[in-house]
């Protein structure tokens, strides 16, 4: 089968090439991936600048939905035809504390589809039945494809961050992640103001289109007085940064109210200052949010099932594996930034 493979450490060293169909262990499952989205993640994977422990050669790719077209002997709980989303962690150790509750998204030893285990830029993927999840039947695989980044922006915002209805919510950065955090947190009832860097600011219209109570450009607006304007001198009550910038935090710190909270969804790749006085000033409480686990999947597929959120207009583009570097190019906006996701169909 056609799989994008990462043949060796460094940067670059992608090739799209004919690899061995993968066979499903006995608690595992087959899929027939029919869609598939490339990650912020999957370009620091191609610069192999990230700290996610990666193996390689490796098929990348971790978000995806397609068909269950085989089913290992164990398995009880899916059969061949079924439609299916999975999670990116493959393995974690089962046995730490943090497995134990649940909570294997900090896991020393998670390792992930697509970085140490064969991912979804390939026709099938063999994955544990137990990091699949059905796909309501109104939801399309294009859709399924956004549940493993929906979920961690359920992780941050339900899990970690809940937000009650009426509350003021700053999102920092209008990438995948920061839209999809828009999403959950109106859902969830709550005013959201989107804020973004000239370069990205085509993407505010989409957090427009996704009904943001306000959208703001750094340089152009003047962010701390708008956003005291919106909240009558108060502040905002949380403020998700989901753009992986210094200054997104510093800004974050500033127009987050008194006794307000501040969770960080963005990575930076290397060492920065912060301003921790603002912190202690504010008394902000702060959290990083890291990826997804199943409690957040199993809100993320309860939220798609009722329709409460509407992933679809994220979609940016579809295009065939053959045209993975068109996808990459799309993805890191070196022509403009005006895609939110990209999907390969394989
Ligand atoms: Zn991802
Ligand atoms: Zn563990």
């Amino acid at each position: 089968m056609r799989a994008l493979v990462k043949k060796a450490r460094g940067k670059g060293h992608f090739e799209l090439m004919e690899m061995p169909r993968p066979r499903p262990e006995p608690d595992e499952i087959l899929i027939r991936v029919r869609a598939a989205g490339v990650c912020g993640s999957d370009i620091h994977i191609f610069d192999d600048a990230i700290k996610t422990p990666i193996h390689t050669p490796v098929i990348v790719g971790h978000e995806c939905a397609g068909d269950v077209i085989e089913v290992g002997s164990q398995v009880k709980d899916f059969a061949v035809g079924e439609r299916v989303s999975i999670e990116s962690t493959k393995v974690c150790c089962e046995q730490c504390e943090l497995c134990l509750a649940g909570n294997y998204n900090l896991c020393k030893q998670r390792r992930l589809f697509g970085y140490w285990y064969d991912g979804c830029f390939a026709e099938q993927i063999a994955v544990p039945a137990k990091r699949a999840y059905r796909l309501p039947p109104h939801i399309a695989y294009e859709e399924g494809a956004l549940c493993e980044p929906l979920a961690c922006a359920v992780h941050a915002v339900n899990e970690l961050t809940p937000v009650a209805p009426g509350e003021f919510v700053v999102v920092i950065g209008p990438g995948t992640i920061g839209l999809l955090t828009q999403i959950v947190a109106q859902a969830e009832g709550a005013h959201v103001a989107v804020i973004s860097t000239p370069s990205s600011s085509p993407r505010l219209r989409m957090a427009e289109r996704l009904g943001a109570a306000l959208t703001l450009e750094l340089e152009k607006d003047d962010v701390p007085a708008r956003i005291l304007e919106a909240t009558g001198g108060k502040g905002a009550d949380v403020v998700f940064e989901c753009a992986g910038s210094p200054k997104a935090v510093d800004l974050g710190f500033d127009l987050v109210r008194k006794g307000g909270r501040f969770t960080l969804e963005g990575l930076f790749g290397q060492f920065i200052p912060m301003d921790f006085d603002k912190v202690a000033f504010k008394e902000i409480r702060v959290v990083g949010a890291l990826g997804q686990k199943r409690s957040a999947w199993n809100i993320s597929m309860q939220y798609l099932a009722e329709r409460r959120v509407n992933v679809a207009p994220l979609i940016s583009r579809q295009v065939p594996l053959e045209d993975w570097e068109k996808a990459f190019d799309w993805t890191r906006g070196t022509a403009g930034r005006e895609h939110i996701k990209v999907l390969l169909i394989p």
